[in-house]
């Protein structure tokens, strides 16, 4: 199967699983907090949830007291990374994404955990995105984090097609049944 008949696949499924989505993402957010990468990180990349991702607005704002995090904002072709204290810091960008407005941080050396939202994932760690790369390129530069996929059960599948610029995750967090 090819990426754009498998984003298209998934998409088709999303409606189904509607009336779940808050609750099964208050679970996966649960899960990824116990995850002993996150637990023991001090500088997090996190991303602000869009309506067909999992959300993690509530989780967003309980650990940006207890941890340095991080929100990506698109700029061109990349993702430029932004500090995040509280939601007055909050913009609507490209895409209808809330970007950070906060302090600009370039040293990605020092990101211990990254959060990373996509279509559809496989249990080898595989990723499909939206289609435009961002994660692809960004992700290179994080030389020390721990990447986590993050999503609902049914973005989880048994092969995600792949092509050498894909990034592969280190872990894919979904809803633990
Ligand atoms: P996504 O990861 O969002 O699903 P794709 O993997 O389909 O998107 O990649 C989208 C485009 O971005 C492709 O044309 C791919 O060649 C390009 N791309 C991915 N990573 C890089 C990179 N590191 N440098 C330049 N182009 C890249
Ligand atoms: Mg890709």
């Amino acid at each position: 199967m090819d990426k754009a008949k498998l984003r298209k696949q998934i998409r088709a499924l999303k409606a189904k699983y509607n009336a779940s989505a808050w609750t099964d993402s208050m679970l996966i957010m649960q899960t990824l907090e116990a995850d002993e990468h996150f637990r023991s990180s001090k500088t997090v990349l996190l991303y602000h949830s869009l309506s067909d991702e999992v959300n993690t607005h509530t989780f967003i704002d309980k650990w940006c007291g207890q941890k340095l995090v991080l929100l990506p904002k698109v700029v061109d072709d990349d993702l430029e990374l932004r500090i995040y204290h509280n939601a007055s810091e909050l913009q609507v960008g490209a895409f209808g994404i809330s970007e950070p407005t906060g302090k600009l941080f370039t040293d990605y050396a020092q990101i211990d955990f990254v959060a990373v939202p996509g279509i559809a994932f496989d249990t080898k760690g595989n990723r499909l995105g939206r289609g435009k790369g961002y994660y692809d390129r960004l992700l290179p530069k994080l030389t020390n984090a721990y990447k986590a996929g993050i999503c609902f059960p049914y973005q989880l599948v048994e092969t995600v097609p792949t092509e050498p610029t894909d990034i592969k995750m280190d872990v894919v967090i979904t809803l633990t049944t």
